[in-house]
């Protein structure tokens, strides 16, 4: 008989499956190309987070410069978006810039569209920092900045000054009373403020949410500053509203993560929704009646 963690596990899958491609570098560029059938871009990301093995690092990079050098093959537009402590910055900062500029070479070379995705508030500065080493050297990378955090808008400001591409997003970490906004109304709050900004002055960026209240907002402001920007939602949520944008004509990115590392990635989606929350409950009660 299945131990509780494991018919938790398999329970937890079920429900992680909506949002993740699959297994392999193959499974996500499938899923990127069935975006591209449905007129959207792709952004793909291989889970994993506190890599800290030389093995694991190295398979991670491989990856990723397979996933870049395959988008033209595949005829997909596509991105991808890592994670600092995936390739490196749990070991050292040092460590993460020679794998990130292994990445970052491969796609200069195959013009692709690098993110670098913001981790907890720990990897911050160190991110940051990271981004304006790179960005000097390569423009097509982007980073993402968390409405959530209340340094944030200094770091955006600061940004903007070198002109760089921003993936805004309200944050998906638990952090500090001291360092954070914690009501979704401050949050959201803040998320607008940025998000103004963004269209005042920032050239190139993305309005990461599945929120309708601020992607209303977004299109709304999209009038007045015309931008180059786009629309990024994660994969299996909220399809009809992105197949609505693309009919008026936005650009909307999926952001398709894949790899068996599944499981912190699927916490963080259902703690952000009730309904998901509701939905882990009732599929635990349906498995144990079977
Ligand atoms: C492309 C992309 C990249 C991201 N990158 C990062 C990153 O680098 N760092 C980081 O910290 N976070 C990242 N996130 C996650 C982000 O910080 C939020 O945790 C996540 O997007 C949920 O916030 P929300 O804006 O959708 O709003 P929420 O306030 O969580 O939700 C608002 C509304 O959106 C709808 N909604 C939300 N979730 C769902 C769902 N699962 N199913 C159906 N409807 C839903 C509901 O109507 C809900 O009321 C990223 C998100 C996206 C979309």
């Amino acid at each position: 008989m299945a131990s509780g963690i494991q018919l938790m596990e398999k329970v937890l899958f079920k429900i992680a499956k909506q949002w993740i491609a699959g297994n392999t570098a193959d499974d996500a560029l499938t899923s990127a190309k069935n975006a591209y059938q449905l007129g959207r871009h792709a952004i793909i990301n291989k889970l994993g987070e506190y890599n800290t093995s030389k093995k694991q690092i190295l398979s991670t990079i491989d990856e990723y410069q397979k996933i870049i050098n395959s988008f033209r093959k595949w005829n997909i537009r596509g991105a991808i978006s890592v994670k600092p402590t995936q390739i490196g910055l749990s070991i050292s900062q040092k460590e993460f810039c020679r794998n990130f500029e292994k990445i970052v070479q491969e796609a200069r070379d195959a013009h692709v569209f690098v993110w670098l995705d913001m981790e907890s508030a720990d990897h911050t500065d160190e991110t940051i920092e990271i981004y304006n080493a790179f960005f000097s050297k390569y423009e097509r990378l982007g980073i993402a900045l968390q409405a959530n955090l209340k340094r944030t808008e200094d770091d955006l400001n600061d940004l903007l000054g070198i002109g760089a591409k921003i993936r805004l997003v309200k944050g998906a970490y638990r952090e500090k009373t001291s360092i954070a906004f914690k009501s979704k109304e401050d949050v959201d709050k803040n998320y607008v403020k940025l998000m103004n900004i963004l269209f005042k002055k920032c050239n190139e960026f993305a309005i990461a949410s599945h929120d309708g209240k601020i992607i209303r907002k977004a299109q709304n402001l999209s009038k007045k500053y015309p931008k180059k920007f786009e629309f990024q939602m994660l994969k299996g949520i909220r399809e009809e509203l992105k197949s609505d944008l693309i009919k008026k004509k936005f650009v909307v990115s999926d952001y398709i993560p894949y790899g068996v590392n599944w499981l912190p990635y699927s916490i963080r989606r259902i703690k952000e929704r009730k309904r998901n929350i509701l939905l882990l409950g009732s599929s635990l009660i349906q498995s144990q009646r079977v």
